[in-house]
């Protein structure tokens, strides 16, 4: 979505946009977000500061993501709120280093339009979890026979723990002795 930053100056500061599911395209098959499974709406205030531009939004959506454990799609509602401020650098805009921006996204704007598109691409991608799961206790995939735990049990696991859960084992019956 393209906003005029001329409009902006104009004192049209209140945008909303909505952003059909269709619009989500995997960058690769790595990609952790798969899809939306719910329009985004995004509100956002853009107001014009000297020569920058400080934006304030709300994006509200529900995202496709894949479990990290078990392989398995599952939805995740996302309602964040985002701060940022832009300039202008010649002949484009650079993002400010500011919050939690990691890496400067560059091109955002270009002349006197503002692309939302990478932003909202952006926050999206800072709002996942680091470990994605679909759900605390998912038991994830049994990393001999390779089934999904969370659908059915299998023989491997009942065998042999993982080794993490016996060192726990074996600190609890210390403590017990302590
Ligand atoms: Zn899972
Ligand atoms: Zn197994």
């Amino acid at each position: 979505m393209i906003v005029s930053l001329k409009d902006v100056r104009k004192g049209e500061t209140q945008y909303r946009f909505s952003y059909p599911t269709s619009w989500w395209v995997r960058e690769d098959e790595y990609d952790p977000v798969v899809g939306l499974s719910k329009p985004i709406d995004l509100e956002v205030e853009i107001r014009p500061v000297g020569a920058r531009y400080i934006l304030n939004g709300q994006i509200r959506t529900e995202l496709i993501l894949r479990c990290d454990r078990c392989l398995e799609e599952f939805r995740c509602p996302m309602h964040e709120s985002f701060s940022l401020i832009l300039k202008k650098a010649d002949p484009l805009f650079e993002l400010d280093k500011e919050l939690k921006r990691e890496e400067l996204l560059e091109e955002v704007m270009e002349g006197e339009e503002l692309d939302l598109d990478p932003v909202v691409r952006e926050q999206v991608y800072l709002f996942l979890p680091m470990k994605c799961i679909c759900r605390e206790d998912c038991k994830g995939i049994c990393p001999n026979c390779g089934r999904n735990l969370n659908q059915e049990e299998c023989a491997c696991t009942t065998k042999t723990a993982h080794p993490a859960f016996q060192v726990l084992k074996t600190l609890k019956v210390r403590g017990g002795k302590i």
